[in-house]
């Protein structure tokens, strides 16, 4: 199925990636990959966009229409292609420090407008490709080299975020839950609007190494270990849910869709 999947859909002369040894991100993008095989989309009509980062290498393997941005700016490219073809499917590859940071502002517009681009941030606490910097989803108090001694900053909780913002579909997932986030990338591809899908995934090399989480399989234990379904840490007291992470669909709701709005106020023209 995995072999499959690999030349159905990457660019294996673009192969073996970069990655290193335990990266959670290879986990991510099949999951990304394999819920597209199951809506059985067209590969034409997808379009993978991406900013700067370890994660967002991952469009450069894919094998549909493509686009590797600058740092950030992954949202404000994909809102100009769907806006002018809004029958493709498209898809934001980034990371945290991509998506929250430098395209934090793309962020909060692309979600209040509630353009039809479903937005994958591939969150694993810190810069990597560019130097295991903190990002603004380093918990506080743990370390990046931008932070020696620990993050004095409060991090963002990326989903509330973007529930605020705008977003019509919200969910949250691990990368030792796989099949939850193929599920989540089916329904934020379904939901005619801004969808937002936080995966939890490990950086062993500088956000591990730097706050001596281990190797990567202790990293996806704690993971699993702190991981709870919505459902059931909606139940858990205040005491019980620090450092508790939920996970699940967290948010959905309707309202119009941003480039049909506008079809719809250009017909009166
Ligand atoms: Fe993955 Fe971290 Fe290595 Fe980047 S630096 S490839 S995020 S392990």
């Amino acid at each position: 199925m995995v072999s499959k999947l690999i030349d159905k859909y990457y660019r294996t002369d673009r192969l073996p990636h970069i990655w290193c040894t335990g990266c959670g991100n290879g986990i991510v993008l099949r999951s990304i990959v394999k819920a597209i095989d199951n809506l059985g989309l067209n590969k034409d009509d997808i379009c993978v966009v991406s900013g700067i980062g370890c994660s967002s290498r991952a469009s450069g393997y894919l094998d549909f229409n493509t686009v590797h941005t600058t740092h950030g700016r992954a949202l404000a490219f994909a809102t100009g292609i769907k806006f002018s073809n809004p029958n493709l499917h498209v898809i934001v590859i980034t990371g945290d420090g991509d998506c929250a940071a430098i395209g934090g502002n793309h962020l909060i517009h692309a979600a209040r407008r509630n353009i039809d681009i479903t937005t994958v941030v591939f969150n694993n606490n810190i810069y990597g490709m560019t130097g295991g910097q903190y990002s603004p989803a380093t918990p506080t108090g743990d370390k990046g080299t931008t932070a020696p001694y620990g993050n004095i900053d409060y991090n963002f909780d990326l989903c509330e975020l973007a529930k605020a913002a705008g977003a019509t579909y919200v969910s949250r997932s691990t990368i030792y839950a796989a099949n939850m986030i193929i599920k989540q990338v089916e329904e934020g591809i379904k939901n005619k609007g801004f969808s937002f899908i936080e995966t939890l995934t490990i950086c062993p090399t500088y956000y591990g190494r730097k706050n001596s989480k281990g190797n990567a399989v202790d990293m996806v234990t704690h993971l699993k270990d702190s991981a709870v379904n919505i459902s059931a840490y909606e139940k858990l007291s205040e005491e019980e849910k620090a450092n508790r992470i939920p996970i699940g669909e967290l948010y959905k709701r309707n309202r119009p869709e941003y480039t049909e709005k506008y079809e719809s106020m250009m017909k009166l023209f």
